[in-house]
């Protein structure tokens, strides 16, 4: 049993709908075998419990624990390739790498990089792109098991238009999807995750592969991308002639519903966002990743206008890094470049779609993503060096949502004085 005493920022209640910056300047959270049993004001929470440990988190501001919805595994070295769009950046860059990860000793440590990327960055729960080799996904869970961080992730299943070896059959990939979920899915918190590359490298029958795993294995979630870019999309086109749009191609194998979330969706259609809104599918918005490739400027308004669930996704390696508060502040200024087409954003909106909004796509938003009663203990001390300019705003804010702007637009992975998931300090490898 333990007091956590600090200022506290949440967004329980959703931003687009009217809800507020929850902020607590002096707050107590009393957490028991991880969870929040209660929250008020520190001095009523110390006197109600004179007796328990204390853990003062004063100077700086305690966040929920950061959700990314879409960060690739094999792709932690090749972060920071400018200049190439998404085809290009796949074949000279991404695809080359991924093929290393064949060799488990390789597999390993780009696994401790990547999970150390990730807590690091304050990222406590994650939907990760994992390999296509079934070895090396299963060395990515046994890391953020080991760290302790919630990861779904499942096997990359491609079988055409990418190099041979990253390519299987229908079959080989039903089977070793099927060995991976029996291993990790609802292990600890580890889930499974059906992950077809995209269906520009996809054949239908490995779709409708696919299709057989997320019904054989119960609860399992899927994802994968679509619409990033104007030259996969019209590939795709051509590839799926029957479909009208790209949402269809996976959509006709039934693969979406509730426990999908979708990777980019720059180029959207009305249509798609009608289906997407109708099968309770979520898009994992990549700002960085977006900007770098020169995919485009992501129609936000119209998501939220059409009932669509969007969280944010830093799409390591084509993404600029781990920090969830670069893609926020990266989304801020996308919506601005949007002009009239933008949806103008606050600090409040960008804390709710690196958080909340992230465990509600993730289906986690009973346990994560707020610091309120009932919910794990999976936080981020954000409290830079004394006289950092950040710290200097913090200290000089006008108002909370002020001082969480600072954080969006000065924070970074140093200034992260701790990361907890369900109450226990995550460790660093490195620490
Ligand atoms: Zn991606």
């Amino acid at each position: 049993m333990t007091i956590f005493r600090a200022r506290v920022l949440d967004t329980p209640d959703d931003p687009f709908t009217g809800g507020m910056l929850r902020s607590d300047e002096d707050a107590g959270l009393l957490v028991v075998d991880g969870k929040i049993v209660e929250r008020a004001d520190f001095a009523a929470v110390r006197a109600a419990h004179p007796d328990v440990d204390v853990v003062d988190l004063r100077g700086g501001v305690l966040l929920p624990g950061l959700v990314d919805t879409h960060v690739h595994f094999p792709q932690v070295r090749v972060i920071g390739a400018l200049g190439m769009p998404l085809l290009e950046w796949l074949e000279h860059c991404a695809l080359p790498e991924e093929c290393r990860l064949e060799d488990p000793a390789y597999a390993q440590e780009v696994a401790e990089e990547f999970i150390f990327g990730l807590a690091s960055a304050g990222t406590t729960t994650s939907l990760v792109f994992g390999s296509h080799f079934a070895p090396a996904v299963d060395l990515l869970f046994s890391e953020a098991e080991r760290i302790g961080l919630r990861v779904t992730s499942g096997l990359v299943v491609s079988d055409r238009g990418l190099p041979d070896a990253l390519l299987t059959t229908p079959e080989r990939a039903y089977d070793e999807s099927l060995g991976l979920a029996e291993r990790w899915h609802g292990t600890g918190r580890a889930r499974y995750a059906v992950t077809p590359r995209f269906s520009f490298s996809a054949s239908d029958e490995l779709l409708d592969a696919c299709a057989a795993v997320e019904k054989d294995v119960h609860d399992a979630w899927f994802t994968s991308h679509v619409n990033e870019n104007p030259a996969e999309v019209a590939a795709v086109a051509e590839l799926f002639a029957e479909a009208e749009h790209y949402v269809d191609t996976y959509d006709a194998h039934g693969l979406l519903g509730e426990r999908s979330v979708l990777a980019h969706n720059v180029h959207a259609t009305d249509v798609e966002l009608g289906v997407l809104a109708g099968r309770g599918a979520a898009v994992a918005h990549c700002p960085t990743s977006n900007s770098s490739l020169g995919s485009g400027l992501f129609p936000l308004r119209r998501h939220v206008e059409h009932g669509v669930r969007v969280a944010l996704g830093s799409d390591v390696g084509a993404g600029t890094g781990f920090s969830l508060l670069k893609e926020g502040l990266q989304a801020y200024f996308m919506q601005s470049l949007l002009g009239p087409e933008g949806l103008p954003l606050t600090s409040t909106h960008l804390l709710h779609l690196a958080t909340r909004a992230g465990a509600l796509a993730l289906g986690l938003g009973d346990q994560v993503g707020d610091l309120g009663v009932g919910k794990e203990f999976d936080a981020v001390w954000v409290r830079p060096l004394p006289d950092d300019p950040l710290d200097v705003g913090l200290r000089h804010a006008a108002s909370a949502e002020d001082a969480l702007a600072k954080v969006f637009a000065l924070g970074g992975g140093s200034d992260l004085a701790g990361v907890w998931v369900a109450g226990d300090r995550v460790k660093f490898a490195r620490n």
